[in-house]
């Protein structure tokens, strides 16, 4: 959790709390008092935490910082329990769709991936991901697990008929077996066959992921890997290219398996804004 910012320094008013409602007012630029909503709240402590721990100047007194703090966790905010990488991270993000970015597009995506190991809200969290600058929007991939799997149907398909014939091969030499001793016997065969037929014969390292499109966020499958060495190409796929799913939509998409991440060029409409 952000720790709060012991703070010398660090002078009252930049956040006024109504005692009687419990709201929080900031200060626009002409000093009209404006009630902050849940978002400007986040926001507002997210800077707080990125002064203390980056910029090394905090913005709120402590009394400010723990009252702000108190009324996300009551309003439900994943933000008021971020840890120190988490506020980093969504720091980053703010600053990304800005224009702003503070650190390199590598370190961001690496922050992302340690993050999503770790299934933390921060990455799921709404934050923007365009980037005008660049002119990019992006969103993560994750692994679709049942599409995987799904990928051995033809692999077991192929193996289980093969070893059927081997048991009755067996049979006829040795003997029966019995149904429960030739389904122990052949389970670990099918499995380690089927492997290797499905990863290294049918598909080359394959990988399902889904991930909605950052444009019109309709939700697709993107598959990396190889059918049958179609590409005449055994190496793992790294980047693909391929199309929104959505034909109102179509536009380009750039997959990487390394980040799992996937990218459009900002639609025209957006990058004028
Ligand atoms: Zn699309």
């Amino acid at each position: 959790m952000c720790e709060p910012p012991a703070a010398p320094g660090a002078e009252e008013g930049n956040l006024i709390i109504d005692e009687a409602s419990g709201d929080f007012f900031g200060v626009d630029a002409e000093g009209n008092k404006v009630k902050l909503t849940l978002e400007a709240q986040e926001k507002k402590y997210l800077d707080a935490c990125n002064a203390y721990y980056n910029d090394k100047k905090p913005i709120l007194s402590n009394d400010e910082f723990n009252a702000l703090r108190e009324d996300l966790a009551f309003s439900g905010s994943d933000v008021a329990t971020m840890n120190r990488m988490e506020v980093m991270f969504m720091v980053a993000a703010n600053r990304y769709a800005e224009g702003k970015p503070v650190m390199s597009d590598e370190e961001f995506d690496n922050i992302r991936r340690k993050l999503k190991a770790r299934n933390s809200l921060a990455v799921v969290h709404k934050v923007p991901t365009c980037r005008i600058d660049t002119n990019t929007c992006k969103a993560d991939l994750t692994v679709d697990g049942f599409k995987n799997a799904a990928l051995y149907i033809p692999a077991v398909g192929i193996v289980t008929p093969i070893c059927i014939m081997i048991t009755v091969i067996q049979e006829l030499i040795n003997g029966p077996m019995g149904p429960i001793i030739g389904l122990l016997v052949n389970l670990p065969i099918i499995a380690a066959v089927s492997y290797v037929v499905k990863n290294y014969i049918i598909f080359q390292e394959p990988l399902v992921t889904s991930g909605s499109c950052p444009l019109c966020y309709t939700n697709q499958n993107v598959y990396f890997g190889d059918i049958v060495f179609a590409k005449g190409d055994s190496g793992k796929t790294e980047e693909i290219t391929t199309q929104c799913i959505n034909t109102a939509c179509a536009c380009q998409l750039k997959a990487s398996r390394s980040r799992m991440v996937i990218e459009s060029a900002m639609a025209k409409e957006t990058a004028a804004a």
